[in-house]
């Protein structure tokens, strides 16, 4: 297992793992700077086969028609991201936190959604809400048997009300669609995606532990309501938040954790692939580990 921090200095394809791609996913792959290794098919196949006889398989099958995907833009033209770049190596220095105007409200492991979400909306339980322009709940089909968790809003985030709207955000669609799932799909595409904190830190600053601890029983409510098959936790504010635990990224890769009996596979943050693209062949191994390990998990109509 490498750690975050450790760049793989030949940056080879991710081979453990090689799925039959269709024309788009490659297109997405490449969007996202992934290249997949395939053998390379006989010289007479090269030239007969036609690209549209390709079988997609079945978990990424259900992505939505090329005509509905948006041009994808050329990677050199990007602007600078607007959040920080993340450091998952390093640790946030603590900073005093204003008290909290007004505790949580209680029993929020009972809310149904429209409580939660006005929970949320009205939060005064840290000094984040006196910052903040708009709290970001979450975003998604609430059915979905996929939920991504990230760390918390950004600028771009606070203005519109919205998770993963900003550079980062493009990339995590990005890596959706590249296993044929969306913020805006339904059924076998659908995909909710939430943050640990509900408001952005200021200045985007590292979340606070105080912060944190306030706003995870929102988060814990949501995997509740949702009940997803699998939870894809991005950056080490997620993924240690919710596995309790202080060790790396690099250290929980490539494993199947639990959160409320719910699979979690870890990955980067979009945000540190950006800045580290030799990552993104892991974090597409992390998807297709995700993949087989929803395709694994008992459908919940079914489960206990
Ligand atoms: N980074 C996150 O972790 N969440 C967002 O919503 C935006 C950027």
């Amino acid at each position: 297992m490498n750690d975050s921090t450790t760049q793989d200095p030949t940056d080879r394809p991710d081979t453990s793992f090689v799925p039959q791609l269709d024309v788009r996913q490659r297109a997405m792959l490449a969007e996202m700077g992934v290249r997949v290794w395939a053998p390379r098919p006989p010289v007479d196949a090269q030239v007969t086969a036609p690209v549209a006889a390709e079988a997609p398989p079945a978990a990424v099958a259900r992505a939505p028609a090329p005509s509905s995907m948006p041009a994808p833009a050329a990677p050199a033209a990007r602007p600078a991201p607007v959040r920080p770049p993340v450091n998952e190596a390093v640790v946030a220095a603590p900073r005093p936190v204003a008290a909290p105007a007004r505790p949580r409200p209680a029993g929020v492991d009972a809310m149904d959604w429209p409580a939660l979400q006005a929970a949320v909306a009205g939060c005064e339980a840290c000094g984040l809400c006196r910052s903040r322009q708009n709290t970001v709940f979450g975003v998604g089909d609430r059915q979905a048997d996929w939920m991504v968790i990230g760390e918390a809003p950004g600028e771009n985030e606070d203005l519109q009300g919205e998770p993963f709207v900003g550079v980062a955000g493009q990339l995590l669609d990005n890596m959706l669609r590249a296993i044929g799932r969306s913020r805006t799909g339904s059924g076998a595409q659908a995909t909710y995606i939430a943050n640990v904190l509900k408001c952005r830190p200021p200045a985007n600053r590292n979340p606070l532990p105080e912060e944190v601890a306030q706003c995870e029983p929102y988060l814990a409510r949501q995997v509740a309501l949702v009940q997803p098959k699998i939870i894809l936790a991005m950056g080490r504010f997620a993924v240690q938040s919710l596995l309790q635990t202080s060790e790396p990224i690099g250290k929980l890769r490539g494993q199947v954790h639990r959160y409320q009996g719910v699979p979690v596979i870890v990955t980067y943050h979009p945000a540190y692939l950006l800045r580290t693209p030799s990552d993104k062949a892991k974090a597409w191994a992390d998807l297709c580990l995700a993949l087989e390990t929803a395709a694994a998990s008992p459908d919940r109509s079914t489960a206990p």
